[in-house]
């Protein structure tokens, strides 16, 4: 017994689990129980019978009579010792039992001194309980009533087992219903999973044909929730170009590897359009059968996004025509293929002409529509068997297969650019206006200019390059002529840069006499660049630098640095050279408040604009900036500098614009004094600037003069300025006031 006061049965923790199993302790009163207790107590004459169920410290009574305690402690439960053998446990009188003659229910109330009980077992191992009667006098019980105790016990046994029944029949339906609940709460899940997830799953009996589809299977059909369609019915849910192809890797999936994937357009009873991917597995029933299964997702969401990336990786968003990237793939692709098919390969480029214009006068909207329109036309024109792409800006290149000996093709090309230069200028409409929009083209051919993506691409750059400075509005083919004056370009303004930085660029002076006296009143500052090896070399050199406007404005910028310089150190020097001719390009006139910089320039080198005259070429007066030049050139004149119109005659300039723009010189080109002597027609034109001028009150100045004969003609008409050979070459500063 130990200290703990009472024994232990050989498997306590498998009884104490066998009890809890049980769910009987702590439950209501049962008639059944009371009646057996009631029994007991009757057949026997005790005043107590209980049915005691043994928990681990303590015995709590199923059913009692005779006493008013619901449980007591296992010490002092006589029962703690009927549940550790297999028969009736019997003490006559517990006053005379040491085990007993200390308990607290002997000493005491309800002062047992008699009993008898019978331990209780479901399972024939473990003692639950027992079934007892206790007497408050000595007794002892014959083998009948023992046995009757015993046969009592067996009933109290069997309702147990009936209560027992009960609880597991009880534990099966919670679990059932919890089963139940669960599959419920799995089925909805599943159906919610199938529904965010756009998922229809499908059970197909290869043999039978028998047919089951998930609720979402219907959804995605379009159909109401219930029989599923046959098979054939199902099919027409994709579209007819699509079903043979469904079909066939189906098909031929399953025949080799049991699963297949296939991904197609698919179209609900409804008529919307989705995209669909289909799995599907065969696998073998236990039953012998052959199953098809698998799910079908609507992936449209994912498939519009993979398709928009594409697009947006692949083409130029507001005109729709393949974006740049791509144009670069498929030039390189189309090179290659050309290459190994020898075949030809022609770049079109297209640059729009004064698109800045419609930007500017109706706004981005406008400019954006008409790229559309362009865009339309372009695709239009060029067929399906083009590449058209949208490069950047206003700029367009097409790509078309030629045959690659040139000859007839070239002549369709050419033929191809008219057309496309004509349907482009056609009026288009925005809002109200009529607008109107003009193209250049360049075009070049893989593989007689280049065989290489950069220099095909070059070669039309080029083209149109030249195109644009032509006039516009034309197509151009790549020759290499044109080469030949790209490079001369890059070599010239490779010469102005270093130069420049070397602090070689130089002005040099050709003196503007008066005829009569032989007198020079003036002069024109020239630039001259000394080459690295001391060589002096003119515009004749690297006069295609001025095309680039950084050489430009350069050479620009250190003339009139040179003049400043000299001028300021003949002053100082007390000597007067006249007033000193500056040539300056449309470039740098398209510096900022080029009027008050000047200014500022020549009052910092302590020079009255007086002494200064700025010559303009034709050029910047029909220039779309026209407007501009004519405010700054106003206010340089209104400050007392000279400006000069130079090379008058030769371009585009008009008596309108002589009329309008703020000048006081003409200077007559070089090329009608040449032929003076001969030409009766020049020497009528330069009479009629002669006198224009006069009239309009300009000073005028002939240009180039070279023989005695033409400087006599020339004083003859009243022109008494000039400049030329004929007075003096181009000399350093040094040479000029000598
Ligand atoms: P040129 O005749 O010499 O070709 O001159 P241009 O007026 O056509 O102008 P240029 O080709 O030099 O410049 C193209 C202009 O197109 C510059 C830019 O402001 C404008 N641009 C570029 N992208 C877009 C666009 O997406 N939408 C609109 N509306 N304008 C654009
Ligand atoms: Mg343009």
């Amino acid at each position: 017994m130990g200290s703990r006061g009472y024994p232990l049965p050989a498997d306590e923790p498998g009884r104490l689990q066998a009890l809890r199993a049980l769910e009987c302790v702590g439950t209501g009163p049962e008639v059944e129980f009371d009646s057996i207790v009631e029994l007991l107590s009757t057949i026997f004459h005790v005043p107590i019978a209980l049915l005691s169920l043994m928990e681990e410290d303590h015995q709590w009574f199923k059913a009692r009579v005779g006493i008013d305690l619901e449980t007591t402690d296992r010490c002092s439960a006589f029962c703690a010792h009927t549940i550790t053998g297999n028969d009736v446990f019997v003490v006559s009188d517990a006053t005379q039992d040491r085990r007993f003659a200390d308990n607290p229910l002997v000493r005491g109330e309800p002062n047992i001194r008699f009993y008898a009980g019978y331990p209780l077992s479901l399972d024939g191992r473990h003692n639950i309980g027992s079934l007892c009667i206790i007497d408050t006098f000595p007794r002892q019980p014959t083998p009948v009533q023992l046995e009757q105790l015993t046969h009592l016990a067996k009933v109290a046994e069997g309702l147990l087992r009936g209560h027992q029944r009960k609880v597991l029949i009880r534990l099966a339906e919670d679990k059932a219903r919890k089963q139940h609940l669960e599959l419920t709460e799995q089925h909805q899940l599943l159906q919610q999973v199938e529904q965010m997830a756009g998922l229809g799953a499908f059970k197909v009996d290869r043999d039978t044909g028998e047919t089951y589809w998930s609720d979402q299977l219907f959804r995605l059909h379009g159909l109401p929730i219930g029989t599923p369609p046959t098979l054939r019915e199902a099919l027409h849910h994709f579209p007819a170009n699509e079903r043979k192809r469904v079909l066939t890797q189906i098909k031929a999936d399953f025949k080799t590897k049991c699963s297949t994937l296939v991904e197609t357009d698919f179209i609900t009873a409804q008529g919307r359009k989705r995209r669909v991917r289909v799995t599907g597995d065969l696998t073998d029933a236990a039953d012998g059968s052959t199953l098809i299964h698998g799910v079908m997702q609507d992936i449209t969401t994912q498939h519009e996004n993979a398709q928009s990336l594409w697009r947006a990786a692949h083409f130029d968003n507001l005109s729709g025509l393949a974006n740049r990237e791509s144009f670069n793939r498929h030039l390189e692709e189309e090179l290659g293929r050309a290459t190994r098919a020898q075949k030809g390969v022609a770049l079109v480029l297209i640059d729009l002409d004064g698109f800045k214009l419609i930007n500017d006068s109706l706004g981005h909207a406008a400019g954006d529509r008409v790229i559309q329109v362009v865009a339309e036309r372009m695709r239009d024109l060029a067929g399906d068997d083009a590449f058209c792409a949208r490069l950047a800006g206003d700029e367009f290149a097409i790509l078309k297969r030629v045959d690659h000996d040139g000859g007839e093709p070239l002549v369709e090309l050419r033929q191809f650019a008219d057309a496309m230069i004509a349907r482009l200028k056609r009026p288009l409409f925005y809002n109200e206006d009529k607008v109107y929009v003009g193209a250049s083209i360049g075009m070049a051919c893989a593989p007689q200019d280049s065989n290489e993506p950069d220099g095909l691409l070059r070669c039309a750059d080029m083209a149109l390059y030249k195109a644009k400075r032509s006039g516009r509005g034309m197509a151009l083919f790549y020759n290499d002529g044109l080469k030949h004056i790209f490079n001369e370009r890059r070599s010239a303004v490779n010469s102005v840069r270093e130069a420049h930085l070397a602090g070689r660029i130089e002005a040099y002076y050709q003196p503007i006499v008066d005829i009569r006296s032989r007198q020079r009143i003036g002069a024109e500052a020239l630039v001259r660049i000394r080459t690295s090896d001391g060589a002096l070399i003119g515009p004749d050199d690297f006069g295609a630098a001025f095309e680039d406007p950084e050489s430009a404005r350069t050479i620009d910028r250190s003339v009139s640095q040179c003049v400043f310089r000299d001028l300021a150190s003949w002053h100082a020097d007390g000597r007067d050279p006249g007033i000193i001719s500056i040539n300056i390009s449309e470039y740098w006139f398209q510096i900022e408040n080029f009027a008050r910089r000047t200014r500022a320039a020549l009052a910092e080198a302590g020079l009255d604009p007086a002494s200064i005259r700025l010559e303009i070429g034709e050029n910047m007066l029909v220039n779309e900036d026209a407007g501009a030049f004519k405010v700054e050139l106003r206010k340089l004149m209104d400050a007392g500098m000279s400006i000069a119109l130079d090379d008058f005659g030769a371009g585009f300039a008009s008596l309108t614009h002589i009329r309008d723009y703020p000048l006081d010189t003409i200077k007559i080109d070089r090329s009608f004094i040449g032929g003076l002597c001969s030409q009766r027609q020049q020497r009528l034109i330069v009479r009629a600037i002669v006198d224009l001028s006069h009239s309009l009150d300009l000073t005028v100045i002939a240009t180039g003069v070279e023989t005695e004969a033409e400087a006599e003609y020339l004083a003859e008409i009243g022109c008494f300025l000039a400049q030329g050979t004929l007075f003096q070459d181009a000399v350093a500063r040094d040479r000029l006031l000598r």
